[in-house]
């Protein structure tokens, strides 16, 4: 059986900045009001027959939200993006976490960003269509602790209304 949890309905969102880098339009700093939809399914189990209880769904999906909402998502893994003093190849993100600030330069436009006022995210970029990855994997990392009947968690990271990407991550 499947579970549905509506973004909007269940406040799973966030606010925050990114940039594509390279891209015509999406390669300057702008921001997406996001909702995130979450898509479960398993074999009813436990005390009370659930797939999986709505509670740990929210709660678990809404600490990802939180954790990006109101902060400027950087690639660390993208490569347009060059980092000062740090190798993305050699160094691990706690290395650049560390810092007060991060300097970075996509082509010929620098930047200097406090740390805290960004998330700097393992990835090649904050589209939607990573963003649901990262989402969905991080969510299944999180149910595998406590739930050994699921099948897969699916994850649609919408950038407003009208537009989003779902990446399905199924359980081994
Ligand atoms: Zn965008």
């Amino acid at each position: 059986m499947k579970i549905l949890v509506n973004g909007i309905q269940s406040n799973l969102r966030f606010s925050s900045a990114h940039v594509i880098p390279g891209h015509e339009s999406c390669g300057y700093i702008h921001g997406h009001s996001y909702f995130v939809d979450v898509e479960i399914e398993g074999e009813r189990s436990g005390d009370f027959d659930f797939v999986v209880d709505f509670k740990d769904v929210k709660k678990y999906t809404k600490a990802i939200c939180d954790e990006l909402d109101h902060r400027l998502l950087v690639p660390v893994y993208n490569d347009l993006i060059d980092f000062k003093d740090f190798d993305k190849k050699k160094n691990s993100i706690f290395e650049l976490q560390k810092q007060k600030s991060v300097y970075f330069k996509i082509e010929d436009k620098g930047y200097t960003i406090p740390v805290e006022d960004c998330v700097l995210l393992p990835l090649p970029y904050t589209s939607a269509e990573e963003l649901s990855k990262f989402f969905a994997e991080t969510l299944a990392k999180k149910l595998a602790e406590t739930y050994d009947n699921l099948e897969y968690v699916a994850v649609c990271v919408n950038e407003g209304i009208g537009q989003g990407a779902e990446y399905k991550k199924v359980f081994e």
